[in-house]
């Protein structure tokens, strides 16, 4: 239909929209960085999709982004001629504001500025952010390939509804004209963008223009006038990832993490690496500050920004790391791959295989550099990401150890809830004569800590880790050893805590356990048909009896995690 249609947005679109604008109003600037960092990633289509057809390329291949403005009508344009949009792709990315999920984000707006701004940026409200400045937003768009008459006009004015009508529009890619509020108009000026570009965009690797400042002078000149106008490049237009470390300023760095990630918080940390040899690729990887709200959910997206020699070629490239490292964001760029890899031919290249452990090895070496020099850095990472990291040791034989020594727990050595100390701190506190790690686990802090199984541990002075997270059990039960030492459940089996007791315990123990023989049958006749065993143990010191579980059967907490399942 090339007639003028007028459509409204899903239900809580209205609120969110508002939400959005007034809790990044502070940081207003940012909409430019949004819609460049939209307009390069067009590019990046376009340039993947001509390597299969050339014509996409309409004759210009010199992709690049222009900023324009005009101080009397009050607007910005940023026009790209990147892949564009047909009607139907408008409709999808543009009339959607409100995604799946969006009533339960809504309900966890805090009304604290900071941090909603942060939820707000993790939805991904990117394109949507020229609300804050404009009080009205033209599309102007075609999608590469298409003939000059499909192009699309869409008009929104941040309210309930949008209008979207067929038009002419002779060069590809699109053209997004912002009408400035009237407290925004200091947008409509050469230096104010040219700085915003300069801040934000700079890492962006085409070329985005403006056009040249004009002396007063020649701007009267009538023959000036006349001329085209002409353009200069006003960022530095190289891909970042290919500059060498010591080149590349900090914000530099936090600037790309927010144009790759689609966050708007500055990462925790990163790693930028070149790997040559039998492979040769780069890679620039980072930690998250914030854990993102679909960490949980399967079909979250995850993995890296894939190019191949600068080409991008896809993202969301999962490959390239494993399930218990999907928190991590960044670019892999390879010199090997072919420009037509696909995600089947990845899932079979014995090279993605290799780069897959190079990988993972540097994002568990830069968690473990982080520990070592940062520790109260490390324990906000461990807040954020401790669960997912526990799902390593089960998925990852091979970095066992290495993903162990990042773990940390709580334990009777500190006897908090703050889970900040390491196994390697556990071992080197050990008993003379102690061979096992011990751990007790209940659904929270404070039923395991004041598990009677700790009785005995307590009172030898013996450190046992204290687990409540809903994997923990699941966790030990793929961990098996750490440094040659064993897990051990205190709550399972019968417990030997053999090398620890003294000689005079180990007497004192039999004396009694013949003196109680007597009560032992008497309890094992009443109990029968509710309890396998009767015991005697040494491990109380104040709870006169206790239950336990059998040292191979399920723990009382893997149990309710599988009852909860339905199980
Ligand atoms: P995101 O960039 O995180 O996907 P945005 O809100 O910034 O979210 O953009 C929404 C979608 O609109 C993009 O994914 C893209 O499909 C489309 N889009 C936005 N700007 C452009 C553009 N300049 N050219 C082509 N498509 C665009
Ligand atoms: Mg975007």
């Amino acid at each position: 239909t090339a007639q003028k249609e007028t459509r409204g947005f899903q239900t809580e679109s209205k609120q969110l929209l508002h939400l959005m604008i007034h809790s990044l109003y502070s940081n207003k600037e940012i909409f430019l960085r949004e819609l460049v960092s939209n307009a390069s990633d067009a590019a990046d289509k376009l340039r993947f999709e001509a390597l299969k057809d050339d014509s996409l390329f309409e004759g210009n291949s010199e992709l690049k982004i222009q900023i324009d403005f005009d101080k009397d009508a009050k607007t910005v344009t940023i026009s790209d001629n990147g892949i564009g949009m047909s009607r139907d792709e408008v409709i999808e990315n543009l009339g959607t504001i409100a995604k799946s999920g969006t009533a339960a984000f809504l309900q966890n707006m805090t009304g604290d500025e900071k941090k909603d701004s942060h939820l707000i940026g993790q939805f991904g409200v990117g394109f949507y952010s020229a609300f804050i400045v404009a009080d009205k937003v033209d599309v102007f768009t075609r999608r590469a390939g298409a003939p000059a008459s499909e192009g699309v006009h869409w008009e929104c004015d941040g309210e309930a509804e949008y209008t979207i009508e067929m038009v002419e529009k002779a060069d590809r890619g699109t053209q997004i004209v912002l009408h400035l509020k009237d407290d925004q108009t200091e947008f409509a000026d050469g230096w104010r963008l040219r700085s915003v570009i300069k801040k934000y965009s700079d890492h962006i690797s085409l070329p985005v223009v403006m056009e040249k400042e004009k002396a007063p002078a020649e701007e009267e000149g009538e023959a000036a006038a006349e001329q085209a106008p002409e353009y200069e490049t006003i960022n530095t237009a190289t891909a970042l990832w290919t500059r060498s470390r010591s080149d590349i300023k900090e914000e530099e760095y936090k600037e790309f993490y927010r144009h790759v990630s689609h966050d708007f918080s500055d990462p925790m940390t990163w790693s930028h690496n070149r790997v040559e040899g039998k492979l040769d690729y780069t890679s620039l990887l980072y930690i998250p500050a914030k854990a993102p709200f679909d960490l949980y959910n399967r079909d979250g997206s995850r993995g890296l920004k894939l190019y191949v020699q600068r080409t991008f070629i896809m993202d969301d490239a999962e490959q390239f790391l494993p399930m218990y490292l999907r928190f991590v964001k960044g670019i892999v760029d390879s010199a090997d791959l072919s420009l037509n890899v696909s995600r089947e031919i990845l899932q079979k290249d014995p090279n993605i295989d290799a780069m897959r452990s190079g990988l993972t090895k540097r994002v568990l070496d830069m968690l473990e550099k982080m520990a070592k020099k940062d520790p109260e850095q490390y324990n906000n990472f461990w807040k954020e990401f401790g669960e997912v990291l526990k799902e390593g040791p089960a998925e990852d034989f091979a970095n066992k150890e290495k993903i162990a020594k990042l773990f940390r727990f709580s334990s009777t050595h500190t006897d908090k809830p703050e889970q900040d100390q390491s196994l390697e701190q556990y071992v080197e506190r050990m008993k003379e004569g102690q061979d096992k790690i011990y751990y007790v686990a209940a659904e929270n802090f404070n039923t395991a800590k004041s598990s009677p199984h700790l009785e005995v541990f307590r009172k030898k002075g013996i450190e046992v880790l204290i687990l409540f997270d809903r994997v923990d059990e699941w966790l030990m039960g793929n961990m098996f050893e750490f440094d040659g030492k064993n897990f051990q459940d205190v709550a399972k089996g019968s417990l030997d805590l053999g090398g620890l007791d003294s000689e005079e315990e180990k007497k004192a123990q039999e004396e009694s356990e013949k003196a109680l023989s007597g009560l032992l049958e008497r309890a094992k006749e009443a109990l029968k048909d509710d309890v396998a065993e009767v015991r005697i143990t040494h491990r109380l010191t104040d709870s006169p009896a206790c239950l336990v579980v059998g040292e191979n059967d399920m723990g009382a907490q893997m149990r309710r995690l599988m009852e909860q399942a339905g199980q």
